[in-house]
């Protein structure tokens, strides 16, 4: 468990409000406040972890099992067609608060949601490379 407090702490316990949507033993699911589109959702492992890399399983498994349902009533609620899911990890790669969190962000035919600059590259070492991360995996 990581040392670092942070906002999301405080919503967990209670201590600072959140618009609730979803909560079991391992997970909570609210409105974030500032919002990419209409029905933006954070889900967060109740387990205090900074980053995926450092989640348990146990946890991990708990918010995928629960993502399609959230992404669902999402839908639902909001009349998207269309959405991202958002996993940041690190400033460098825009993460605010450290602690674990997926976005539901739905997208919206007037452009809403989450922007993407996408600076695709070639595959030149791919044997290389999925043999390197295939080897590292414990
Ligand atoms: P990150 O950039 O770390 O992936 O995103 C953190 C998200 O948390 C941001 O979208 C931000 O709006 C949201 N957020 C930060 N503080 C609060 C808060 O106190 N309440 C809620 N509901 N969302 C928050």
């Amino acid at each position: 468990m990581s040392d670092e407090s942070t906002i999301f702490d405080a919503i967990l316990a209670g201590d600072i409000p959140c618009h609730r949507v979803y909560e079991d033993d391992h997970v909570l699911a609210f409105l974030d406040i500032g919002p990419l589109s209409r029905g933006h959702v954070l889900v967060i492992p109740k387990e205090r972890a900074r980053f995926m890399h450092e989640l348990s399983e146990a946890s991990a498994a708990a918010i995928g099992s629960v993502l399609p349902k959230l992404c669902r009533a999402v839908m639902a609620a909001t009349g998207c067609a269309h959405y991202n899911l958002l996993q940041n990890n690190g400033a460098p790669a825009h993460q605010a608060v450290f602690h674990v969190h997926v976005h539901i962000i739905p997208k919206f035919d007037d452009g809403s949601g989450l922007g993407i600059e996408w600076n695709s590259g070639e595959l030149d070492d791919g044997a290389a490379m999925a043999g390197a991360i295939a080897d590292a995996i414990e």
